[in-house]
This record gives structure tokens, C-alpha cells and sequence, in this order.
């Protein structure tokens, strides 16, 4: 097998900083790529709220100015080995740009930080010059989500001539569309290109404003998103390629889709460390006290055989809280409990909140972000609820197979291609599925699951089939694999 040097960029990545799905991924797919004998480097940011114990180890390697707005910015490179053979961290620092309280998101605004088109373009630019600067050219540079996306049009623009990058070639992955990095069109000069790369229906220009995603979309060798559905559904229509879908319908050639793999040492109800009560496929008994313990500690009363269903989420419109706010009352005219873990726009918080006060019995919303309940929930909860308007790969679906959670889902992106329906005639299904994006829909698929946890023998079968189900990230990686050499396959 060919040894690949694979730059792997992201600006979230488990065990340092995570506020979705993305950072899993970070965390687990260069791991299993380094595993494969690659060699492999996982760029991010050097945020201040990283843990200082989690960098112990780390060195100060180098130190420049990079110019952003006419301003020089120091850009301090810490190199990390991760315990991890032919795995190390490079981490980006600058306190002006990464010295924040929270990665995206200004705390006191509660809107993105004004200047997220400086902090990632110094990132993006910063790193391009960092690879020369330690004289690493990456065969492959992946970069994930909008924040990276300069990664692959600085490749094919600003070093398309440059003779260190004449072999490395890019692969762009979305994990989620909905986020493309716009800016005004003020900040097209930040990037440092020829201004003339700025014209209506160019690559960056999107309805007068500068689009860092769309660029990567142009621009990079090969594109992927996170799972075959989502791939096909974002060509499909505006609803879900967010305005891009004429672009990427033009690089549908070179568009594909790769579901994400779990890390199944985190998330496996036999190993769990989270959990008071382990258990398997060949043991049982741990759920119901998971369940029990779970139920107490949510100071919900505690009632063995009616089904709790659990949800972890963010608060955001995408994951279908406009379906459960309008399903609400026939949600809980069922005789059911609930619990919600998530964190987001207020106006969940707020339903939640008021949700909680009408069904002191039946609800519990912890509005907090808790990756030991998190694990709990998968554990203690009978149902899983994942009702989500799109969803380019989902994990809790995933996780909830592997917890004997039979998840109900719309059928859509990721979630349309993991779970398959239960169906009472051959005994077959993972899980609940409903096609049309409707609260009456989703009331049927929840009553379904309700019915049929009802008969124990049916449910048991069904928590079975989910968690002998594997997702593991090795068949994913071996994709991403071909992916790579799709793009080494393509001329200069
Ligand atoms: P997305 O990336 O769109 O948020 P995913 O399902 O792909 O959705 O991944 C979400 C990840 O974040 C999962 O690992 C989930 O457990 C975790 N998560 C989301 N909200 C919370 C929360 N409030 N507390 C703990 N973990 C959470």
C-alpha cells in the first residue's frame, strides 16, 4: 500500500474542542487513517478554552507574521504528538484571533463573531505557509466545513504555480451545508487573491457576497459529504443545497458520500465509563437500571414500562423542534416520558422550558451541554427521537443503534441511510422511519415505536437488530482512501 501524507484540517476535533459531529470525525478518522499506515496531521486552531492538560507535550515549533488586513498577526505553530504512530497535531495559535470564550459564536451577542472571515483566513492562509515554512507537502490536504474551505482555493489559486504543492492535491468534505462562510463583499480583499476572482456568478461571489464554501466547492479536486443521501439531496433542490445546488450539481462528477464512522471505545454500552450499568446484546439487564437510575436522577417519577424517549440535540431548526413544538401535546397525551438534552436557539429553550412547567410528570429539558448525560440518555432512554429536517450524516442515530435506543427518524441525508423501518411483517428494522417533513407524520412514527415497545419479546428483537448494527469508522476510512486517490488522480 502507497503511504500517504494526508494534512487533515478542521476547526473543532476531539479531545480538544467540540461542538458537533465534526469534531468526532476529527477525532476519530485521521486516528484510524494513521492506523492504516498513513501519515497524517490534524490541523485547528489553538483556541484558549482548549485544556491546558490536553497540550501538555506540545512545543512551540515556529513563529511568523502573517499580514491580515494590513495588520501582521504573529502565527505560533504548537506541534503535539498524539500517542498515535504517525498522528501529530498542529495547532494554530494567535491570541487576537483564537484567544475567545467560545469557538463561532460571540457569548455576549449571541451572534458569529464579526471578524470569523479574518480568524479563518489567517488560519487557512497561515497554514499554507506553515507546510512550507516545515517543509511537509501534503500528498492530500482535506478540509472540512466552511472554516477550511480556503484550504483547497488557496491550493488552486494563490499556489497553483508554487512548485513545493506541485503533487498535493484537496479534498473538501461538508458536513453541513447550511453553514457557508458569507461574508460582505468588503472582505473579498482579506483574502489576498487577484480582486478580478470576484464577479457575479464567480466562484466566491454568492448574491453579492463573498462564499468561502462555494470557493472550496470550485476549487478542491474532490468534495464529499457525510453520507450518499445527503450528497444526492443537496444537487437536488434549494431546499437543502442552500442556494449551492447549481454549483455542486456542476461538480457532480467528483461529488460523493461517506457516512461517518463511531467511535465504538466512546460509544458501546459494554465499555461505557459514563454509565453506572454496562451491558450488551448478550446481557440486557443494565439498561433497565441505566433507565431506572436515569429516570431518579431526573427526579421524573419513576415508571418502569412506559417507554422514555430521550433526545440530544441542538436547539437549531434544522433537528425538527418546529415538528415536536406543534406534536407537543399529542406527544404527551401519550403515556410516555421525556427527556431533552441540548443547547441552542432560545426559542427551544424557552418551549422547552414551558413544555416542562404543562408535564411536570412526563418531561425533563436539561438545556446544558453534558457529554456524560449525553452518554446516559443513549443508555437509559427505550426511544431515540431524531425528527430532523436535514441531516447530512447524524450520530446520535448511530449511537442509539449501539444502545439498543431504537431511534424514530425522518427519512433524510444520513438518517435515511442508516435506520431501516420496522416492519411487523418480516420482523426486520432498526428503528422508525417517516418520509414527509410533518408533525402528524411524526406523531404516527412515535406512536408505532410506542405500540410496538409495548410488546417486549417484538422490542428486544428490534433493540437487537440496532445493536449488532457496525458503523465503525474502517469501512468509512477505506472510502476516504479512495477518495484520496481519486484526487492524486487528477491533473495538475
Ligand atoms: P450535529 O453535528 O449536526 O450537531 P450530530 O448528530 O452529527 O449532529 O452530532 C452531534 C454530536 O454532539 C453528538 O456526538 C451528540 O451526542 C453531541 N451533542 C449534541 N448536543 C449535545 C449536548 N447538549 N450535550 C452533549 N452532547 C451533545
Amino acid at each position: 500500500m502507497e503511504m500517504l501524507k494526508i494534512l487533515f484540517a478542521s476547526p473543532e476535533a476531539l479531545p480538544f474542542v467540540k461542538t458537533g459531529g465534526l469534531a468526532d470525525v476529527a477525532g476519530m478518522l485521521p486516528r484510524v487513517l494513521a492506523a492504516a499506515g498513513h501519515s497524517v496531521k490534524v490541523a485547528l486552531p489553538h483556541y484558549s478554552t482548549i485544556a491546558p492538560e490536553l497540550t501538555i507535550g506540545a512545543k512551540t515549533d515556529i513563529a511568523f507574521d502573517l499580514e491580515i488586513d494590513d495588520k501582521p498577526q504573529i502565527l505560533t505553530l504548537n506541534r503535539l504528538q498524539s500517542g498515535y504512530k504517525g498522528l501529530e497535531y498542529l495547532m494554530i495559535g494567535n491570541d487576537h484571533f483564537f484567544d475567545r470564550p467560545a469557538l463561532y459564536i460571540d457569548p455576549k451577542t449571541g451572534l458569529d463573531y464579526t471578524d470569523n472571515d479574518s480568524r479563518f483566513i489567517f488560519f487557512c492562509r497561515g497554514l499554507m505557509e506553515l507546510l512550507i515554512k516545515i517543509d511537509w507537502a501534503p500528498d492530500i490536504i482535506h478540509a472540512n466545513d466552511w472554516q477550511m474551505a480556503l484550504l483547497p482555493t488557496y491550493l488552486a489559486t494563490a499556489y497553483d504555480d508554487d512548485p513545493f504543492f506541485a503533487k498535493t492535491r484537496s479534498v473538501y468534505t461538508i458536513h453541513n451545508l447550511a453553514y457557508q462562510g458569507t461574508f460582505p463583499a468588503e472582505s473579498f480583499p482579506l483574502l489576498g487573491l487577484d480582486e478580478n476572482l470576484f464577479y457575479p456568478m464567480g466562484p466566491f461571489e454568492f448574491y453579492d457576497k463573498v462564499n468561502l464554501m462555494k470557493s472550496a466547492i470550485t476549487y478542491a479536486n474532490v468534495i464529499n459529504t457525510v453520507s450518499e443521501r445527503y450528497a444526492v439531496e443537496i444537487q437536488s433542490s434549494d431546499e437543502y443545497g442552500c442556494g449551492l445546488e447549481g454549483v455542486l450539481r456542476s461538480r457532480n462528477e467528483d461529488l460523493f458520500g461517506i457516512v461517518n464512522g463511531v467511535d465504538y471505545d466512546e460509544w458501546s454500552p459494554s465499555k461505557d465509563k459514563f454509565i453506572p450499568y454496562k451491558y450488551s446484546l448478550s446481557n440486557l439487564a443494565g439498561k433497565k437500571k441505566n433507565k431506572i437510575e436515569l429516570i431518579n436522577r431526573l427526579g421524573l417519577p419513576v415508571r418502569e414500562n412506559i417507554p422514555l424517549i430521550g433526545i440530544i440535540t441542538r436547539l437549531a431548526d434544522q433537528k425538527g423542534l418546529d415538528l415536536i413544538a406543534v406534536a407537543a401535546d399529542d406527544i404527551f397525551a401519550l403515556d410516555i416520558q421525556m427527556v431533552v438534552l441540548g443547547t441552542g436557539d432560545k426559542k427551544y429553550h424557552d418551549l422547552l422550558r414551558k413544555l416542562e412547567t404543562k408535564y411536570p410528570d412526563k418531561l425533563k429539558a436539561l438545556l446544558t451541554y453534558d457529554n456524560e448525560i449525553a452518554h446516559w440518555i443513549e443508555a437509559g432512554a427505550d426511544i431515540f427521537l431524531m425528527p430532523s429536517r436535514y441531516e447530512p450524516c447524524g450520530l446520535n442515530q448511530l449511537y442509539s443503534l449501539k444502545y439498543g435506543t431504537p431511534p424514530v427518524v425522518r427519512a433524510t441525508g444520513g438518517l435515511a441511510d442508516t435506520i431501516t423501518d420496522f416492519d411487523p411483517e418480516t420482523g426486520r428494522g432498526t428503528g422508525f422511519v417517516f418520509e414527509a417533513y410533518d408533525p402528524e407524520e411524526m406523531l404516527e412514527a412515535i406512536k408505532r415505536a410506542v405500540n410496538r415497545f409495548a410488546e417486549k419479546r417484538q422490542w428486544r428483537d428490534i433493540m437487537k437488530q440496532g445493536m449488532r448494527s457496525d458503523f465503525s469508522w474502517k469501512a468509512s476510512a477505506a472510502k476516504y482512501i479512495d477518495l484520496y486517490h481519486r484526487a492524486l488522480a487528477k491533473a495538475d
